[in-house]
């Protein structure tokens, strides 16, 4: 492609690759951590009733009302919360407001692939940590000093989660640095470090409805951490794009994060499904690995990673599989209902018989 009237500084950067969303027929849609229930009734009544005359006005730029409903939902004050376009928006701003060019940011080299994308564009330098063999964390790595470092707990693809007093030894390792932790998926089933944001002002936890509040068509998302380093976020928002998030999207976040019953709800039927999903395809032999998320991490010794996906699709199934070394033999599948994971098992044994 002819790249003349490119900036320098994106000439060899290689963006985020999200996953596929089919137009062309209906699949069953295992690729991209969606919940698989509707967001509660509250929200979408909510929505409709945010959709009137008001809409010419622009939205509180402050996003205060939804500040401080996740406040009270935490247990935090305002200050500390700060909300943006999704998780991807609010990652992509703490990146830029927390790390420096020429101090090396830490993460695994087996995580969110958005962390070494924001990476190059901000032009940081960065080190991706081996994960060891088994997947799991290699905390010792973690406790050398560096410009900051990036966990994703539980962390993507893999599922599996990081005890809190391992995040705690990282934060204590250099108070000087900062240390976000994704929790995109701590709803269903690992313990939060929210409950550590008051002991340690260098922790920073970022978070998402669209997982497990049922709202990524929304994109609504947001951080918690001290006054203090919510206003360095702050500070680079208000230098890019004052009015984050629209009128829409506030008057349903505020909703999704009152509706606790209905949440409680949905995620213990997504983890429940899980526990039967994954007993069901250790039947059929694959490895599964114990996950706390809303997608489970797979292999099976008689079938390459590319394959599985590619027969799934054929079958009517997406599920996400990663280009990448050491995973290649691995498909990452998201929970869907009931039915859906059965009708994704059938369509494993079907391939296998193959
Ligand atoms: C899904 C996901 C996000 C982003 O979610 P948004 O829809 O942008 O809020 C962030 N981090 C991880 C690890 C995710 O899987």
């Amino acid at each position: 492609m002819d790249k003349r009237f490119w900036s320098s500084r994106i000439q060899d950067l290689e963006p985020y690759i999200p996953g596929e969303q089919p137009k062309d027929r209906v699949f069953i849609k295992l690729n991209t951590n969606e919940n698989p229930y509707p967001p509660s009734p509250k929200v979408l009544e909510a929505i409709r009733s945010a959709a009137d005359e008001t809409l010419r006005l622009y939205p509180d730029p402050e996003a205060s009302q939804l500040r401080q409903t996740i406040a009270e939902y935490h247990g935090l004050t305002p200050e500390q919360v700060f909300c943006g376009n999704g998780s991807d928006e609010v990652l992509g701003l703490c990146f830029y407001a927390f790390f420096s060019p020429g101090r090396r940011v830490i993460f695994p080299d087996i995580t969110y692939s958005f962390y070494p994308v924001y990476a190059h564009l901000f032009q940081l330098d960065f080190e991706e940590i081996p994960l060891n063999e088994d997947f799991s964390f290699p905390v010792e790595k973690f406790l050398r000093g560096s410009g900051g470092a990036v966990v994703c707990n539980p962390n993507a693809p893999t599922g599996r989660t990081l005890p809190l007093e391992e995040i705690c030894r990282i934060l204590e390792a250099d108070p000087n640095r900062v240390v976000m932790v994704d929790e995109a998926y701590a709803d269903f089933g690992a313990r939060s470090a929210v409950e550590l944001l008051n002991r340690y002002p260098n922790l920073v936890t970022v978070h998402t409805l669209s997982k497990s509040r049922s709202l990524a068509g929304m994109r609504v998302g947001y951080a918690l951490g001290s006054p203090e380093v919510m206003a360095a976020v702050r500070c680079v928002k208000n230098s890019f794009n004052s009015y984050p998030l629209d009128r829409l999207a506030l008057a349903a976040g505020e909703a999704a994060i009152r509706d606790v019953e209905y949440f409680e709800e949905s995620r213990r039927k997504v983890m429940a499904t899980r526990e039967r999903t994954t007993a069901r395809l250790r039947e059929l032999g694959f490895f599964v690995h114990d996950s706390n998320a809303n997608f489970i991490f797979i292999t099976h010794p008689a079938v390459g990673g590319k394959e599985l996906q590619q027969g799934l699709r054929d079958r009517g199934v997406l599920v996400r599989w990663f280009d990448k070394p050491r995973i290649r033999d691995y498909l990452r599948v998201s929970i869907g209902t009931d039915q859906e994971m059965e009708a994704m098992c059938r369509a494993c044994q079907d391939i296998l018989k193959g």
